[in-house]
């Protein structure tokens, strides 16, 4: 078999609501114009084509895929692992990965899996050793104690409070009181630039006593020094590594003994083998993973669900209920959240395709958050907001709410 052609499909995500939306269901979620999906079709002589995904900076990203594609075309496919190392060496020489590199490469060599199953008649959790499981647990966020019933009604057993903003350790008490004992509750306070790592370990400190499953990026993530500190200070689990590719990325977080839980995204880690072969290394250090979905669409969803069904430190998977109500339309199957869980799917390959149709009808526009003198992020002289990735922190009494 030989790789013929490898397409890209980007498209905006968000908009105007759709006719068949019930009002209120769906949050929408376009991060201010700036969410796009970036989906990968890799044809063969064969007929059998794979879909993948790429997560990180995904209009960046399709210029890198069509860069790369010239490395595929005439390759077998099977050989995932020397075609992922062929493409890496090519990128050298731009210096490290970052995300754009490591988008690239993960929503190729999904793709390459994809066809590889498709192939073999095989799903890729039987290529990977087969499962541990046939439904995967997610979990989903809530900002108010009416987003944590509807994410109960569907049988979520674990809910994340995002401090957008501001750090509010009320709302995470009252949404402790609220969903009671056995459901699991997390907190991610995003690596605000404008804590302290003292105010982190204050923080932390203060979750101590509302069982909290996990507390997510306290620090800046490239602040793994601070990471340190808040780990010796602090007595609740925590959990980083969201915005790193491949193992080398993730690799200090889990040798230096930094967290509890890894979060690769699926999008952007480096692929499907990058995931399982941090997941090998978080296991040698009873580490879990539990993957970032962020502003991630519906292939890179069902990508995650075969890593985790092979996996023994699968701990859950991040999922974005009520989104755009876009998101099903643009995949087949579209899958579905019972009893809190996703299936692990059964079909050759991945077990999803995208409906190009669909796609098309969202030209990408932008894919970077637009500035508005009003909401907040406007860089305003004398605010929060003045230096976002090193703030001089003039409003931090007023959002570090830590005083319950
Ligand atoms: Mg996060």
């Amino acid at each position: 078999m030989k790789i013929t052609a490898v397409e890209t499909y980007l498209m905006q995500v968000g908009g105007p609501a759709k006719g068949n939306a019930s009002a209120g269901q769906y949050e929408g979620g376009n991060f201010g114009g700036s969410r796009n999906w970036l989906f990968v079709r890799i044809l063969t002589d064969e007929g059998i084509h794979g879909v993948g995904e790429c997560s990180g900076w995904p209009r960046v990203i399709e210029t890198a895929v069509k860069d790369l594609t010239p490395l595929l075309i005439g390759e077998d496919p099977a050989h995932i692992d020397r075609l992922w190392h062929k493409l890496l060496a090519s990128m050298m020489g731009h210096g490290m990965l970052g995300t754009v590199g490591g988008g690239a490469l993960t929503g190729i060599e999904m793709a390459l899996w994809d066809i590889k199953g498709k192939a073999l008649g095989q799903p890729v959790w039987n290529l990977l050793g087969g499962r541990f499981r046939d439904r995967v647990r997610v979990y989903g966020h809530a900002h108010d104690t009416a987003k944590a019933d509807r994410l109960l009604a569907l049988g979520y057993t674990g809910i994340k409070v995002g401090f957008t903003g501001t750090v509010d350790l009320d709302l995470v008490a009252s949404i402790r009181d609220h969903i009671g004992p056995k459901v699991d509750l997390m907190v991610d306070a995003h690596g605000p630039s404008w804590m302290t790592t003292q105010d982190a370990i204050a923080v932390g400190r203060e979750l101590e006593s509302l069982d909290i499953l996990f507390y997510e990026d306290p620090v800046a993530p490239e602040d793994l020094d601070a990471l340190a500190r808040v780990r010796d200070a602090v007595n609740v689990p925590l959990a980083a590594g969201e915005r790193v590719s491949t193992i080398w990325g993730i690799q200090p977080y889990i040798e230096r003994g930094l967290v509890d839980v890894i979060q690769p995204d699926t999008g952007r880690a480096g692929g499907i083998t990058q995931m399982r072969k941090m997941a090998a290394m978080a296991e040698g250090h009873y580490i879990t993973l539990a993957p970032h979905s962020g502003s991630l669409g519906p292939v890179a969803e069902f990508a995650a669900l075969h890593v985790m069904a092979t996996i023994p430190n699968a701990l859950m998977l991040e999922r974005l209920e009520f989104d755009w109500e876009g998101r099903d339309d643009v995949i087949t199957p579209a899958p579905r959240v019972v009893d809190g869980h996703m299936k692990v799917p059964d079909a050759p390959g991945l077990g999803v395709d995208i409906v190009i149709e669909e796609i098309l009808k969202y030209p990408s526009r932008r894919n970077v958050r637009e500035i508005s003198p009003d909401d907040g992020t406007s860089y305003a002289l004398g605010t929060a907001h003045e230096v976002p990735y090193f703030q001089t922190r003039f409003e931090r009494r007023q959002k570090l709410r830590i005083h319950r």
